[in-house]
């Protein structure tokens, strides 16, 4: 069988550009004993890839030189040499950026979307919607009538946090980037309110937005937002570190002044937590997870939008535009 595959042709210097990705297409071997040939269907496109294909040290390998780049996939099992797979099942795995893969039966798991679009898995009943909840509920640990505020609110993650924080009793405040995804944040989304980031009175708006400060901040993008966040802090704050997604193509530190000292005297005087993670840590509330977002996405508590690019071949562009806030939704490729 041929298959086509994204590769990493070179390392990004900042953001990255087309060049940096290269399509090929190879012929794969037939499973051999205890391996699966999966058909993919939807590839997630997801912010941490920026990291995996830069060769800073962090929390995983790198993707290669040469290598397929990394990704979560649902496909369709098209041969199998273990029993636990049959032609037609579909399975969640991390294929990455190519049309199909022969992978170890082991590295598939079922999928079960309930009546939600079978990509749904890779959004918010998958990987962002778990990383959303468990971040919220362990670190943010919001309480009812508090105020949470979340960036890249129209997306995969920050959707999740605002709509579970209203769930749980909370006064939610998002955070968006334009006319657009604000109206639909507050909107469709419910949030409390919804503030532009990219208005030129930003600061004086998410403070406004927040009367009674922020409880908790859950923080997917860093930088300017981060600045505007940090005055509005609550004593007792709990800030989840999910993400900094405003400084993944920074080439070196931010130019100004060294702020760490002032920095720390807030968090000492606020007594202010803040808990980066990722979300493998929380695993074991795996359970949880899928019985309270199921609940609440079948209830229609937690809506939720996907930004579908059609053909592997547009994934560099689609996941370019992903670190410049172009899509709108959780960003995914259909592939077949
Ligand atoms: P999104 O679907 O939210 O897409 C990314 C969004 O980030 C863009 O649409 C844009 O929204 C916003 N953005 C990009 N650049 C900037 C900037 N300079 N300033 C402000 N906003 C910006 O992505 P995800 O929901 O998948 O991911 C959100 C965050 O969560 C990322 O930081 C990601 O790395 C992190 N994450 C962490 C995990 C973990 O385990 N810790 C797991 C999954 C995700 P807008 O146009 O509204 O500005």
């Amino acid at each position: 069988m041929q298959s086509r595959r994204i590769v990493l042709a070179r390392r990004p210097d900042g953001e990255p550009v087309p060049e940096d990705f290269r399509l090929e297409t190879v012929t794969l071997p037939e499973p051999g004993e205890g391996e699966v040939l999966v058909r993919t269907r939807f590839l997630s496109l997801d912010p941490y890839m920026r990291g995996r294909i830069s060769d800073a040290k962090s929390y995983a390998r790198s993707v290669e030189i040469g290598e397929v780049i990394v990704g979560g996939t649902v496909g369709e099992v098209v041969a199998s040499r273990d029993p636990s797979w049959r032609p037609g099942d579909l399975a969640l795995g991390a294929s990455g950026w190519q049309e199909a893969a022969v992978v170890p039966a082991t590295s598939l798991t079922r999928v079960d979307v309930g009546g939600e679009s079978l990509s749904a898995a890779l959004g918010v009943l998958g990987m962002p919607g778990m990383t959303a909840y468990t971040g919220l509920r362990e670190i943010g640990r919001p309480k009812p009538g508090e105020t949470v505020v979340v960036a890249a609110a129209s997306g995969a993650v920050g959707s999740a946090v605002g709509q579970i924080a209203r769930v749980w009793g909370c006064r939610a405040v998002g955070i968006a980037g334009g006319a657009e995804k604000v109206a639909y944040v507050k909107d469709t989304l419910g949030f409390d309110a919804a503030v532009d980031h990219r208005a030129p009175d930003f600061a004086a708006r998410l403070a406004e937005a927040c009367p009674d400060g922020i409880d908790v901040y859950f923080e997917n993008v860093g930088g300017a937002v981060w600045d505007a966040v940090f005055p509005l802090l609550n004593f007792f704050a709990r800030i989840p570190v999910c993400g900094l997604i405003a400084q993944y193509n920074a080439t070196g530190p931010a130019a100004g002044p060294d702020r760490l000292q002032g920095f720390m005297r807030q968090v000492l005087t606020k007594r202010l937590t803040l808990r980066g993670f990722i979300v493998g840590d929380f695993a074991s509330l795996r359970g949880d997870f899928v019985r309270d977002m199921g609940t609440w996405v079948r209830e229609g508590r937690v809506k939720h939008r996907e930004d579908i690019v059609e053909g592997l071949e547009n994934a560099p562009a689609a996941f370019i535009g992903l670190l410049k806030g172009r899509n709108f939704g959780k960003l995914v490729v259909k592939v077949a």
